[in-house]
């Protein structure tokens, strides 16, 4: 396909972003502080009335010219700013994901990593970047052991020792090379002055500071910058975090080769092998192996996505190190065989109960980083082994679970299925998605792993480090089951992700994209929203918002409170509830060139969707 005539050449738009905030476009129209809000709890001097511009914040947009869907709407404003000064969807996601670390410091940021998924609508291609954390050199499959006991997941949540080698910043380099107009300067502009003005205390940053609380405090770094004058931050005050604005503008002058191979590359280092404990605290806190020549050696490579033909679409996802596209490629597969739409909503939502459980099995046992393990992707993607697994699904009665793993190297045949263990990823993350007018698109998603990370912040330098490394198992989860598992940790390896940012083609073209947070629960989030949409016939806005189950292969499923859960019982499905599962994104390319852009109503406080030409 040829450029279009009007798509921007790349590095032809040194002046695109002029002050994107300080258009003050947006500004005026909602949400000053609260009068009497103390304002500034991160900043330091006077209290300052006013944030960034602020904009109301609304779960679904319909429109032209661009679109946006993020959890927060600082970002999606900054993003679709971006869109509207004529910038790719490469620019605003990164822009967008730059304002995220600043507004949802927990879930995202510098010191995280994330899968960037791109369709490129000049060639038709569609590429993803890894921008996974990696392990230290130093590290070996018995890392998180002592004394022949996988150590407590608390103890090494908040630790060095967690620290995976932050990939996002990579990412964003390579994003804006690829397929951005603006420099990385430019797409950090927007969020830097978020970071310096500050941003709306809502009631989902004060809980999360809230859940944190104990373990911020046994970091001096942190509470600091998250509990200033030793309190939570209050709703409708402003929060600014000059110390992340120095930063960004640190790498709007020297790149992310500052963190790489210079000044925050050393502090980041200094921080994981002697975090800043604070005096007294009881808490064993362990130190990382990571040194400069892991950080030095990094690298966010572009990498082939999976893809599997569902109901006339094509289905691009995450290849490992993440699991997200395998497992979400395979569950499709396997649903495939089923029609759904001629069936009843319990019949379809068994069947997207049973091959979520199935494609989880074989995610534990046969997915890890490929660049260590031989994960048998194509077989596990292809439609004929899907029939070994789907041709296990009893539509009368649910699977005893745990199901066994299936044999991808086999020939066939209808294997049975019985037995496998949990996981204990954190429920952190964010995803945004965009699309631009010449058709480009992004679902990206990335994370610092738990919510608040490690727990440990930089000192001065206004960010968190992740704690990704925990999403490796510390022991052989295989090995009861006769097999060796995929995910334990090793030298310059990447653990496992759920994570699951997806762009759906059809003909070629774009439709849908999407993605979530909430460990392993993205994949089923994705897969549910998927099946919503194309089997159930819900408008995007709906399929996101819907009621959630996730089945990730045990005893329980745990379910949404709306969820209906009656019939599905009687089938012998056991439910556990959770309050909330996930917080999607997504936006869908309609026929005629227009966007729906949807983001969550309520769950976690509700997202935001923009597009650049609102629909009358
Ligand atoms: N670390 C998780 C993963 O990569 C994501 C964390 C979360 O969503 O809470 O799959």
């Amino acid at each position: 396909m040829p450029l279009r005539p009007d798509r921007p050449l790349r590095r032809t738009l040194a002046v695109l972003v002029p002050p994107v905030l300080a258009a003050g476009l947006l500004a005026g129209t909602g949400a000053a502080p609260a009068s009497g809000a103390p304002g500034a709890p991160g900043a330091p001097g006077a209290p300052r009335a006013s944030a960034a511009p602020q904009v109301p914040k609304q779960p679904v947009a319909r429109g032209a010219g661009g679109a946006v869907a993020t959890v927060d709407p600082d970002a999606s404003r900054v993003a679709v700013e971006v869109l509207r000064a004529g910038g790719t969807a490469a620019d605003a996601a990164v822009a967008a994901a730059a304002t995220l670390g600043v507004t949802e410091p927990y879930s995202a940021g510098i010191g995280g990593g994330g899968y960037f998924v791109h369709y490129d609508a000049s060639t038709g291609r569609v590429q993803t970047v890894d921008g996974r954390e990696t392990a230290p050199l130093a590290m070996g499959p018995d890392a998180f052991v002592q004394d022949g006991q996988p150590i407590p997941f608390a103890e090494a949540v908040s630790s060095g020792l967690s620290v995976g080698v932050p990939g996002t910043p990579a990412t964003w380099a390579e994003a804006l090379d690829r397929w951005g107009t603006l420099s990385l300067a430019e797409a950090l502009e927007g969020a830097t002055e978020v970071a310096r003005e500050g941003f709306v205390v809502d009631e989902t940053f004060r809980q999360q500071t809230a859940d944190n609380e104990a373990r911020f405090r046994d970091f001096t770094s942190t509470t600091r910058l998250f509990l200033p004058g030793g309190e939570l931050p209050r709703v409708g005050s402003v929060f600014r975090n000059p110390q992340l604005a120095r930063t960004y503008d640190l790498m709007a002058r020297q790149g992310v080769d500052v963190l790489y191979r210079g000044a925050l590359g050393r502090d980041v280092v200094r921080t994981v092998q002697r975090p800043p404990v604070a005096p007294g605290v009881e808490r064993e806190v362990r130190p990382g192996l990571m040194q400069r020549s892991d950080l030095a050696a990094y690298d966010a490579p572009l990498r082939r996505p999976t893809v599997v033909g569902y109901r006339g679409y094509d289905v691009y996802g995450m290849a490992p190190s993440s699991s997200g596209g395998s497992t979400v490629g395979e569950a499709l597969n396997i649903l495939e065989r089923s029609p759904l739409r001629r069936l009843d909503r319990t019949q379809v939502l068994h069947r997207y109960l049973e091959a979520s459980a199935l494609a989880f099995a074989d995610r534990g046992a046969y997915v890890g980083d490929a660049e260590f393990v031989d994960v048998p992707l194509q077989r596990l993607l292809s439609d004929d082994y899907a029939a070994t697994r789907a041709c296990l699904i009893d539509p009368r009665r649910a699977l005893p679970k745990p199901v066994l793993p299936g044999d991808p190297y086999g020939d066939g045949g209808c294997a049975t299925a019985e037995a496998a263990g949990g996981d204990q990823e954190g429920l952190s993350t964010t995803h945004l998605t965009v699309a631009d007018r010449w058709g480009d698109v992004v679902a990206y998603t990335l994370t610092i792993e738990q919510t608040g990370g490690s727990g440990i912040v930089v000192p001065g330098r206004g960010f968190l480090l992740n704690n990704e490394l925990t999403d490796f198992n510390f022991t052989d989860t295989q090995a009861a089951i006769g097999g060796t598992d995929p995910n334990l940790p090793g030298p310059g390896k990447r653990p496992r992700s759920s994570m699951s940012p997806t762009i759906v083609l059809r003909d070629g073209e774009p439709v849908l994209a999407v993605g979530s947070p909430g460990g392993s629960t993205i994949i089923t989030t994705v897969l549910q929203t998927l099946v919503n949409r194309i089997d159930l016939g819900m408008t995007l806005p709906r399929a996101i918002a819907a009621p959630r189950a996730s089945q990730r292969n045990t005893a329980t499923v745990s379910a949404e409170p709306g969820f209906p859960t009656g019939r599905l019982q009687r089938l012998g499905h056991a439910f556990t509830e959770t309050a909330e599962i996930g917080a999607a994104a997504g936006v869908e390319i309609r026929r005629d060139g227009t966007f729906v852009a949807a983001a969550e109503p309520v769950r976690r406080g509700g997202g935001s969707a923009m597009v650049v030409r609102p629909r009358r």
